[in-house]
């Protein structure tokens, strides 16, 4: 990582006194060993620092949508290729896929269970305080591993429970339950006691969500997924969430164009011009440009893909860094353009999306 990036991430950081402070973890790219014999070249991700004192690295590899038959390849090339940071969930129904890749790249040397950064959700079906944990045993016994680094509430609304992930009922209509999810938080809290989880955060949460969980809390979220690209930046939250010590991922950061309910014609945030002619400027695709905006922002990001080139190009937004006025162009795109609202369950009554930020 070159000084100029350090700088201007430390500018970055002066911006936002209270955000979450950014360790030092920038080295050059270091040889790795492989079973293969041959060193490759994994450039250590920078990491931010959680309020627990532990640390996440700002870029990860998402598997939502990944099919069970590609996603172990491609978290085996990510890893290959110096991921360190993962995230899955429960409701992926890819959780043993993805521990199949992890178990191969330990086993082939290329990196240890501490190396990693492994992030599953629970699913709202799972709400009680008592199914909490049991459902985190479920999601370590799929990906094969004794703790997570990091367990997310997936969302604040709770779905009908012993049943199917997504219940419903025979009219198509999702079946909801009464839980509230400051017990939820409870179980999440209970995950740390029991080792579980090293450290714990919500998802899909307003910041009067969020309050009430601080307010409530005897372990504070240490992270708070959000969707958040350019047609979305979600700047009131992240400040609301950085004031408050809580790192931010951005999910969909490249407009999530595999959301199974995209509809032919929908802008494509990849290809929208103004995208396109700044990653022109700096001879890098618009892809690379949307990771490293988070980046620039101290906000984690987890592109997805399965595509080994992909994979690979998404990784390299260590090289260059966007201006200032670049970052506040892309920050001008912001429409309120959100692509997961989940708007057949607003009538739910913690629905997130019904207030501001
Ligand atoms: P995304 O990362 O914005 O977009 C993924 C799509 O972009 C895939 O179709 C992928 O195709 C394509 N893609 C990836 N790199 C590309 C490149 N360099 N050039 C062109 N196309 C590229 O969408 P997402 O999956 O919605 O979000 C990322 C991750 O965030 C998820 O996978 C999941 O882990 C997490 N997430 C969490 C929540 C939550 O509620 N907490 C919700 C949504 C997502 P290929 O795979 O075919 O290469």
């Amino acid at each position: 990582m070159k000084d100029k990036e350090i700088q201007s991430l430390k500018l970055t950081k002066q911006q936002l006194p209270q955000a979450p402070r950014r360790e030092g973890h920038c080295r050059a790219p270091q040889p790795s060993p492989t079973a293969l014999g041959f060193p490759v070249m994994a450039a250590q991700v920078p990491k931010l620092a959680l309020n627990n004192g532990k640390n996440i690295p700002i870029l990860g590899l998402g598997t939502w949508k990944s099919k069970p038959g590609e996603v172990t390849e491609a978290v085996k090339e990510a890893i290959a290729c110096g991921y360190r940071h993962i995230d899955c969930a429960l409701a992926y129904s890819n959780e043993a896929e993805v521990g199949a890749a992890i178990k191969a790249k330990i086993e082939d040397g290329t990196v240890k269970r501490e190396d990693l950064f492994i992030t599953s959700k629970l699913w709202n079906t799972f709400h009680s305080r008592a199914l909490v944990t049991a459902s985190l045993k479920q999601s370590l016994g799929n990906l094969g591993l004794e703790y997570l680094d990091l367990y997310l509430i997936h969302w604040p609304m709770g779905y009908q429970e012993n049943a199917a992930l997504f219940p419903k009922d025979e009219n198509g209509k999702f079946i909801y339950a009464d839980v509230d999810y400051l017990d939820t938080w409870s179980g999440m809290e209970d995950a740390v006691d029991q080792g579980l989880a090293k450290s714990i955060g919500i998802s899909n949460f307003n910041s009067e969500q969020i309050q009430r969980i601080l307010s409530k809390c005897r372990i504070k979220p240490a992270n708070h997924q959000i969707e958040c690209h350019p047609y979305l930046n979600q700047r009131k939250l992240i400040d609301f969430c950085h004031k408050n010590g809580i790192t931010v991922t951005a999910y969909s950061p490249l407009g999530s164009p595999d959301r199974p309910w995209a509809k032919p014609g929908e802008p494509q945030l990849m290809d929208d011009p103004r995208i396109i002619s700044i990653a022109e400027k700096y001879k890098k695709s618009p892809a690379q440009v949307l990771i490293r905006y988070q980046i620039q922002r101290q906000v984690i990001v987890i592109p997805k893909s399965v595509t080994k080139s992909r994979i690979e190009t998404n990784f390299q937004v260590f090289d260059f860094t966007l201006s200032d006025e670049d970052i506040k162009v892309i920050d001008s795109f912001d429409c309120n353009g959100r692509l997961l609202h989940l708007d057949w369950v607003k009538d739910h009554k913690y629905w997130p999306f019904n207030i501001e930020f």
